[in-house]
């Protein structure tokens, strides 16, 4: 007899405050056999606040790889399953990607339950554009590394979405500054739906500063937004127009690749390569 395969739930989880929850992901962990957790020990207790008796298993970055055929292999048997992280939601700088994909490829359905992420609970409150955004995850955690990453955005004209620990937050910000100008918009969330969470909006020299000055604007969890770059402004074309003219010159007499990379960006080719 065919078996009817289960479904692979995700779903967000609080990012703080844990009446952010909602009744339809606290029902889907009280009835799944399964809920897959990054940290077991972690989701322990929102699964015993919510009544929830499933097994856990721990799915991590280093364990996804085995532990997502595993779970296939239990979905296939018509188990339900809910995947969660530690907070908010799953995928976002946070395992399951793996999982999801092999659950989609097994034919297995797959359904969200959506809620918190910081990231987007972020930009909802930034008063920053947010047509369009772009979310970077964590930048990498040494400082020449990460002016590079942040060099490759300068030109980005979408508002940037960051996250950041504790221990970086004021070298990052002092990261940013170096690379986008101190005049550019930005916002530092922090602890958001805790006990103290601030948000802090100001030109980013001003919040290098205020964080800087401030032990506490440097303890818990934080997202950085950064406004885009006015696509207009003769600074972003002119960073624009060294990144391309760094690419092209790999493959270009210099010449020739000034002339295009000023063509491409509308930076003054003279800026680029001399007076060629
Ligand atoms: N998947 C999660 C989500 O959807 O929000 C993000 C997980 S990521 C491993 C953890 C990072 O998210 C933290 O280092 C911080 O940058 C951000 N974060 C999580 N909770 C936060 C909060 N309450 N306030 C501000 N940032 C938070």
């Amino acid at each position: 007899m065919d078996v009817k395969p289960g479904r692979l739930w995700v779903v967000a989880t609080p990012i703080g405050n844990l009446d952010d929850l909602s009744p339809r992901a606290a029902e889907v962990l009280r009835t799944v056999a399964t809920v897959a957790a990054e940290d077991t020990r972690h989701s322990t207790p929102l699964l015993a606040r919510v009544g929830s008796r499933a097994r856990t298993l721990a799915l991590h970055e280093h364990n996804e790889r085995e532990q997502a055929e595993r779970i296939v292999a239990l979905l296939r048997e018509g188990q339900d399953v809910a995947l969660v992280a530690d907070a908010g939601t799953p995928l976002v700088s946070d395992p399951g990607f793996r999982l999801v994909r092999a659950a989609r490829e097994a034919g297995i359905e797959v359904s969200p339950v959506p809620g918190p992420c910081a990231a987007i609970a972020a930009l909802s409150v930034a008063g920053l554009p947010s047509d369009r955004f772009v979310f970077e995850g964590f930048l990498p955690a040494k400082s020449a590394a990460r002016r590079e990453r942040l060099q490759a955005l300068a030109a980005e004209t979408r508002t940037l979405i960051f996250h950041e620990s504790s221990h970086r937050i004021a070298d990052m910000l002092d990261d940013c500054v170096a690379v986008f100008g101190g005049a550019r918009a930005a916002v530092v969330a922090r602890e958001l739906t805790k006990l103290f969470e601030t948000v802090l909006s100001a030109p980013l020299g001003e919040l290098a500063a205020r964080v800087h000055a401030d032990a506490n604007q440097q303890r818990g969890e934080f997202v950085v937004l950064v406004g885009g770059a006015d696509g207009a402004d003769a600074d972003v074309r002119l960073a624009e127009g060294r990144r391309v003219f760094a690419l092209l010159r790999d493959e270009l007499p210099p010449a020739r690749a000034a002339k295009l990379a000023a063509a491409i960006t509308g930076a003054p080719r003279k800026a680029l390569y001399g007076e060629g």
